[in-house]
């Protein structure tokens, strides 16, 4: 009986002969429907052995479309961040600002002077774009950019304490998030970690002990995404600076978050700055692009120019650098700081300076906009997130849409299967949607979304 339904079904050669496929073979090309035959054939076959009868060909036409138009839909797609987690690591960290996102396309769309001098006619450097930007704003004496953060620490170690030793807190030997463990990342940099202190207690007199002539770099590392209460301590960056020139050795901060803007005026703890980190007497700082800055995955290192220059020089700095595209997106993103209009321009800074009363009075447009569609929905107190590894702990309050329905987990599912997809929040059986990280531009979208999940 079996036997006779496997029989039954086409070949894929058959299959072919039929029309919606031929047109479709015209426009996704050949190779792409000869996979989805093939496999909706073994799915089917699969699902006979299970027990189910051979599906009408129409039915089995219909299904190796369905699968051939997935092949070729691209699986990165825009989705409606609706949890209030601003800097969300899952859904792509800083959503970029207009003017960084023009830079951006022109600089793919043509050529550009990328590593051309326009004045001399001859060869420039990739470096001198952002660098100028990046003094004027923090102070430093230089800077360079790679790929990312972890780059940069990669670099660092690798450029100053291959073969030597770096000292560091043990409670600063932290996990940042996205497989980034700082002491794995020194090792792979050939650098030997010295681990000093507790947990919870690192004194200056602990790294002062442990220095010999092995010792390259005093390294401090931000521990951005968790907060440690209690009896602790750290050494300052002050203490480690001035202890590293005594020796004469070089003091490194990895900072990550790269806050130009003080955190405090928005009513969160402080994140620490680079500039802060120059004056205190670091010799080199490395932050991240996408998350305090706002802008493009980078990892930018600033400070004194003889220690950027050797970084500039090794090999591995040719191997992390960023493109074009990249480089001409953070030249725009800085430039909203320079011309001091970061919290209108930069999504990521207007989401943060968007005030309680200004998300009441979003959520209550969707409210009542819900409401035409007769879909009941209220709205209730809830706390924003930094998200991105920083100022943990710390929230900004928002007003958001709460929408009562039976099953949360479901209904969330669905609204990560709308197009564009929506991610929203369950807090106690309610789905929470926080207008702060939705985009202006997503509103209307976020909005018939969820009157479509209704409609299922
Ligand atoms: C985020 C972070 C990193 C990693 O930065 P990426 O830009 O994600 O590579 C490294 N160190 C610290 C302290 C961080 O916060």
């Amino acid at each position: 009986m079996k036997q006779d339904q496997l029989r039954q079904l086409p070949s894929v050669d058959s299959l072919m002969q039929d029309h919606t496929l031929r047109d479709l073979a015209q426009r996704y090309g050949h190779a792409v429907i000869v996979d989805a035959c093939r496999a909706t054939l073994d799915a089917t076959r699969q699902e006979i052995l299970n027990g189910a009868d051979a599906p009408m060909p129409a039915l089995l036409i219909d299904n190796v479309r369905q699968r051939a138009e997935r092949a070729v839909r691209p699986s990165l797609v825009p989705v409606i961040n609706a949890t209030g987690v601003i800097i969300h690591t899952n859904l792509g960290r800083a959503p970029l600002s207009d003017d960084t996102i023009a830079a951006m396309k022109t600089a793919a769309q043509g050529y550009s002077n990328l590593e051309y001098d326009l004045d001399a006619g001859e060869r420039g450097s990739r470096h001198a774009h952002a660098e100028s930007i990046i003094m004027r704003l923090t102070g430093a004496e230089a800077a360079v950019v790679v790929n990312n953060n972890a780059a940069a620490v990669m670099l660092i170690l690798a450029t100053f304490a291959r073969g030597k030793q770096v000292i560091i807190s043990r409670g600063q030997l932290v996990e940042i998030g996205g497989g980034f463990r700082v002491p794995e990342v020194m090792k792979q940099s050939g650098a030997a970690l010295v681990e000093v202190g507790t947990t919870n207690r690192t004194y200056i007199a602990d790294y002062a002990r442990v220095i010999s002539d092995e010792t390259a770099l005093l390294m401090r590392v931000h521990t951005s995404n968790f907060k440690m209460v209690g009896f602790t301590h750290e050494a300052s960056l002050e203490e480690l600076a001035s202890l590293a020139h005594e020796k004469n050795l070089l003091c490194a901060d990895d900072l990550g978050s790269g806050a130009l803007i003080d955190t405090t005026t928005y009513g969160l703890a402080h994140e620490p700055m680079p500039q802060e980190s120059l004056a205190a007497g670091a010799d080199l700082v490395s932050i991240s692009g996408d998350k305090l800055l706002g802008g493009p995955q980078a990892g930018i290192i600033i400070g004194k120019k003889n220690a950027i220059d050797a970084l500039k020089k090794h090999p591995l700095t040719r191997a992390l650098r960023v493109d074009k595209v990249t480089l001409a997106g953070l030249q725009a993103t800085l430039l909203h700081y320079l011309k001091n209009e970061a919290i209108k321009k930069i999504p990521i800074w207007s989401m943060i300076a968007a005030t309680r009363e200004e998300l009441d009075a979003r959520a209550h447009k969707i409210v009542e906009q819900l409401a035409d569609a007769k879909i009941e929905a209220s709205i209730v107190d809830t706390e924003s997130t930094i998200g991105g590894g920083s100022l943990p702990g710390e929230t900004l309050p928002s007003r958001a849409v709460a929408i009562a329905v039976a099953s949360p987990d479901d209904f969330a599912a669905r609204l990560r299967r709308t197009n564009p997809p929506i991610v929203a929040r369950i807090e106690e059986n309610r789905i929470i949607l926080d207008p702060r990280t939705v985009l202006p531009a997503e509103q209307d979208a976020l909005l018939s979304g969820i009157i479509q999940v209704f409609k299922m």
